[in-house]
């Protein structure tokens, strides 16, 4: 059986940890001679595994502001990296505004119901 995990170490010094090539003891990452074939992928607009990522961050739950920095973050690096289309990105950075102020509303919304239901029990206090 090959080895669980890459066997090369990350550039911060740690062990790889990813999935080794099959029938060989590194990553498509630490295998010299891949490099070439992830450049041009990456000149294609996006790796598999980028596409597969944004597919995957259609469903998080995009429902709050930490929520939401967290995916730009992401994106941001993805973009960066090159493994994310800049049409693409694009696209979900204005996806990203449309959905900050949907959940601007929604917080609103939720402050003012609160801000009823505390001006309701003042006004029980000065009848009581
Ligand atoms: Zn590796």
């Amino acid at each position: 059986m090959s080895n669980p995990a890459c066997r090369a170490e990350t550039k911060a010094g740690a062990s790889c940890r990813a999935m080794p090539l099959p029938g060989r003891d590194v990553c498509i990452m630490h295998a010299p001679d891949m490099a070439e074939k992830i450049a041009a992928a990456r000149m294609k607009g996006g790796t598999a595994a980028a596409k597969l990522r944004v597919l995957q961050g259609k469903r998080l739950r995009l429902d709050s502001p930490a929520a939401l920095a967290k995916f730009m973050s992401g994106l941001i690096q993805d973009v960066m990296a090159g493994t994310l289309g800049v049409d693409t990105a694009r696209t979900v950075v204005y996806a990203v505004s449309v959905q900050r102020q949907v959940v601007e509303h929604a917080e609103k919304a939720e402050l003012e119901k609160r801000l009823v239901e505390v001006e309701r029990l003042l006004a029980q206090r000065r009848l009581g």
